[in-house]
């Protein structure tokens, strides 16, 4: 073998930090603060406080692979804690601060967290956890003295105290960039969370791969605004591609509320933005009843879970928003694929146009895909056929942290737990999770159209789709809704609604109206609470 002659640098994290503030120095991150004020400062001030962090963090015994953990919003103590943490070789932990307390306690457990860095919004949330958690050192607030909470926990620590007493002149270590810099756990819809352990390389390639013009497409020229949390798989790598690629970052902290987000996107000035469905539609009913429009936001990245057709619609025509569809997951860092067009689409109506733009996306590079049936045979790739979709790539798990669930993978492939169809174009179409697909009379019934077109129906405002018991077909469709505010429509409207729009035997057979749909930590759709309420639905009635 002739060996190439380019240089041996890995790829790390903090040279990411380290490129902003050499090449955007006076580059901002805004933050609105859980203590009230708005922050703002820059990609240098953050380099300097980030290697502060570092150097405290050592006083305090951290080593190489130690997991510090955090439950925290968007903001810049938590961005800083991205950068300390990982750049001198330990592993931040994003902890969902909205899961069960017992699935806190488990994963902090399991991660063997050494200390936790909290916001103070969630400092009641602390004092439960401090007495069921034997493996953390130290509870360490994001704040400065004067707005230390008075907890009972040991030891309490002040984030910004501990900062100010380091001066900075730290060397970011060189690491082998397979050193594990992040964990995160799925949300164990089924049995326990497991721990997704990002490395340095897959995290810096991910983002490479996301700056990308077919993906989020950011410049620096941008202002990006994460609503999807930090502990949400990295705010889908925001921390780690806004630094990149030099944008100026907004952080939205705890105030997730629509009015609160306008504001903030308004008066910074925020080009894009990131989150899953049901923040984009409480946030566009909320524009729609106060008749206001965004003035700078031009692309919306949403994921997570599927994206309403109508929704992306609605973002175009009403709004002048590009709004692009991703899919991804936790084992993925997350993106997997992106929806935009290419050039041979640019001709066509505008319909068949948002008929591409409504599935899932094709790969970004670096991301392999095929579907397979019940027996592992690949399936064509012809847009119709749909099986299990499985992945692999340079930033997809290849096991769980500890040997969770042993060997997950098969063949070398990562089964998604999704079914999904894929085109000859590449585009991929998720038909649903494999769990929630609906089984009627040995045939599938995809949840998720059933839902989508439900809610295009201007009286819908949330819909959800699941198989229900039936003695006849096994399981048959059972529509779950929630209508808008002071709109009335009848269980046969609705059903009428999907004349023409899905074969017959696809139509549910029945629709229950609620006042609120239940929703994961990460603002899914619950369909096992769901099926735990309505699965034994009595078609009779
Ligand atoms: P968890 O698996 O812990 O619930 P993830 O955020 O990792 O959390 O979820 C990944 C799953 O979310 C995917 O496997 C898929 O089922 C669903 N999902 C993500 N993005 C989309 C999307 N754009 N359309 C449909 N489903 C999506």
């Amino acid at each position: 073998m002739l060996r190439g002659l380019m240089m041996d640098q890995p790829l790390l994290i903090s040279s990411l930090l380290t490129h902003a503030a050499e090449n955007h120095a006076d580059t901002e991150v805004v933050s609105r603060t859980v203590e009230g004020p708005i922050h703002r400062y820059t990609y240098a001030d953050s380099h300097l406080r980030a290697r502060q962090l570092a150097q405290a963090l050592t006083r305090l015994g951290v080593s190489a692979g130690d997991r510090i953990a955090t439950l925290a919003w968007n903001g810049y103590r938590h961005f800083e804690l991205y950068y300390g943490t990982s750049g001198m070789g330990a592993v931040i932990h994003t902890i969902n601060p909205r899961l069960f307390i017992e699935q806190i306690i488990y994963i902090i457990d399991h991660a063997e967290d050494k200390l936790v860095f909290f916001d103070i919004n969630l400092a009641p949330l602390v004092e439960k956890l401090a007495a069921h958690c034997p493996t953390v050192k130290g509870w360490v607030a994001m704040t400065d003295r004067d707005h230390l909470p008075a907890l009972t926990v040991t030891p309490l620590l002040c984030m910004d105290e501990l900062i100010d007493q380091e001066d900075g002149h730290y060397e970011w270590p060189v690491l082998d960039e397979y050193t594990a810099s992040g964990l995160c756990y799925t949300s164990g819809t089924t049995g326990n969370p497991k721990g997704v352990l990002y490395h340095h390389r897959s995290t810096v390639i991910h983002a490479l791969a996301v700056s990308l013009p077919d993906c989020f497409s950011i410049s620096a020229k941008d202002v990006v605004m994460p609503i999807v949390p930090m502990f949400h798989v990295n705010a889908w790598g925001t921390p780690y591609f806004g630094p990149m690629v030099g944008v100026k970052l907004v952080m939205p902290g705890a105030a997730l509320d629509p009015k609160s987000l306008y504001e903030l996107a308004e008066s910074e000035q925020v080009t894009m933005s990131a989150g899953v469905p049901t923040v984009w539609l409480n946030l566009f009913a909320w524009l729609r009843s106060n008749n206001l429009k965004f003035s700078t936001l031009k692309r919306v990245v949403i994921g997570g879970s599927a994206c309403p057709p109508s929704m992306i619609r609605e973002f175009a025509d009403v709004y002048g928003i590009e709004c692009n569809h991703a899919w991804g997951m936790t084992e993925m860092s997350p993106l997997g694929t992106y929806g935009t067009l290419k050039r041979k689409h640019l001709e066509l109506p505008i319909a068949e146009q948002f008929a591409v733009k409504v599935k899932q996306g094709r790969p970004l590079y670096g991301v392999s895909m095929k579907i397979v049936d019940q027996a592992g045979d690949t399936l064509p790739r012809d847009g119709v056929a749909f099986g299990d979709l499985m992945v692999r790539g340079p930033w997809v798990t290849k096991g769980y942290f500890k040997a969770e669930g042993g060997d997950v993978l098969r063949d070398d492939w990562f089964p998604t737990g999704d079914v999904a169809t894929i085109d000859t174009d590449g585009y991929m179409g998720i038909t649903d999770r494999s769990k929630d697909v609906i089984k009627s009379g040995g045939e599938w019934i995809s949840s998720i159209d059933l839902e989508n077109i439900a809610i295009a129906h201007p009286a819908v405002a949330e819909a959800a789709a699941i198989g229900a018991v039936h003695p006849k077909w096994d399981e048959r469709p059972l529509l779950i809704v929630v209508r808008k505010p002071d709109a009335a429509i009848s269980r046969e409207d609705l059903l009428q609604f999907y004349d023409g729009k899905v074969a017959k035997w696809w139509v549910p057979d029945d629709v229950i109206f609620v006042n609120e749909l239940p929703h994961t930590a990460t603002g899914k759709l619950l369909k096992t609470r769901l099926r735990e309420q309505y699965g034994a639905h009595d078609w009779t009635a």
